[in-house]
């Protein structure tokens, strides 16, 4: 392939101070602001993430310096590669690692970062697909496969998703159907019982309805959780896990803090396992990204997702952060 003439500048939405308040606006940049890296990625596509709903509006402190470029995923394709690594024209896929909160990230129209950060586009796939998984996607993979390296399988009861109908809980019912699990969804819109129940879930408990932690044991009711929530609904969900159960630990959209005891930890056998998709080492990334194109169907991954232009992305970030976004949204750059 010919070499691509590099572009002399990028657009992106910069998050900049403004006296004492941050605000997000749009900047055309020289491309040598760009931050160090060894490959140049123009970038097609990024997704709208809870934390980057925190990064654009300022409300909790997700970025390390100013100004910055939000955007904690991307997808596209590499221009060059100092290191050697990529090809000119390769599609790859950027998750985590930093991006959009220490180091420029995806709401921009190119990109530099380090080439050990980069995995491959799963053959069949595209950008957009990749971004309508994005973070969360990828975190709901993450949640999914631990719980299975705890020993969790269909055969032993059902599984809890909270925090059903966001980014992570929405993929996490898509693909735990789609393995033979039996999920019962935890939401605070029960309005949206027909699209949990079309992504695959048996059960739909409303958020109030969530066992909260009376006694250091309750009634044990599942064989496995991922927990996108955090705080009081952690703490109710870890108390009612089932003998040798395990919990997939992700999320802090209701709290931060788990007020609990040990005892299902050392009576009950019970895993706590701490979900972290930004640092996840290069092989597991790679096994997560295979999967998702394998086993998460298409016309479900279509129907928890909606793409919206970068121009939006400063209206969609209070919403997300509202809980007012169901499943996930794309971002189209250009
Ligand atoms: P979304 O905003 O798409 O989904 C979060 C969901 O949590 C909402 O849809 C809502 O679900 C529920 N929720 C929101 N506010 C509250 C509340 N006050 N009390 C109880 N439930 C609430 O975010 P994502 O799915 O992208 O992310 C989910 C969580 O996972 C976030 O905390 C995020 O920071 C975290 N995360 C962690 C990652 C990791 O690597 N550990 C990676 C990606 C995300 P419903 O409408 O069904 O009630």
């Amino acid at each position: 392939m010919p070499t691509p003439t590099l572009p002399d500048t990028f657009r992106a939405l910069r998050v900049i101070q403004d006296g004492e308040t941050r605000r997000a606006e749009f900047q055309t940049l020289p491309i040598s602001e760009l931050p160090e890296g060894e490959v140049l990625i123009e970038v097609s596509h990024s997704s709208l993430n809870y934390k980057d709903g925190l990064a654009v509006t300022g409300a909790g402190q997700v970025l390390k310096r100013l100004p910055m470029t939000p955007g904690i995923d991307l997808a596209g394709t590499v221009l060059e590669d100092r290191s050697g690594t990529y090809t000119s024209g390769d599609a790859i896929i950027l998750t985590g690692w930093g991006i959009g909160e220490a180091q420029d990230g995806g709401y921009a129209t190119h990109a530099r970062a380090r080439a050990g950060w980069l995995v491959r586009q799963p053959t069949g796939t595209d950008a957009a697909w990749a971004m309508s998984i994005g973070t969360a996607g990828f975190t709901a993979m993450l949640s999914v496969m631990a719980l299975e390296d705890a020993g969790v399988r269909p055969d032993q009861g059902d599984i809890l998703v909270t925090g059903a109908a966001g980014g992570v809980g929405s993929v996490a019912i898509a693909l735990l159907s789609a393995a033979g699990f039996t999920v019962t969804a935890s939401t605070g819109r029960t309005e949206e019982e027909a699209y949990l129940r079309a992504l695959g879930a048996s059960t739909i408990i409303g958020r109030d309805e969530m066992p909260s932690l009376k006694r250091p044991l309750e009634k044990e009711r599942w064989a496995g959780v991922v927990d996108c929530v955090g705080g009081e609904t952690l703490a109710g969900a870890y108390a009612s896990t089932r003998t040798h159960g395990a919990l997939a630990v992700c999320g802090i959209a209701g709290g931060l803090e788990l007020h609990t005891t040990v005892f299902p930890l050392i009576l009950r056998g019970v895993s706590l396992l701490g979900i972290d998709s930004v640092t996840c080492p290069q092989p597991r990334r790679e096994a997560a990204w295979q999967r998702l194109a394998r086993d998460l169907p298409a016309a479900k991954l279509a129907a928890v997702t909606g793409i919206r232009g970068l121009s939006e992305v400063p209206e969609l970030a209070p919403q997300i952060l509202a809980g007012k976004v169901r499943g996930r949204t794309v971002i189209d750059v250009n």
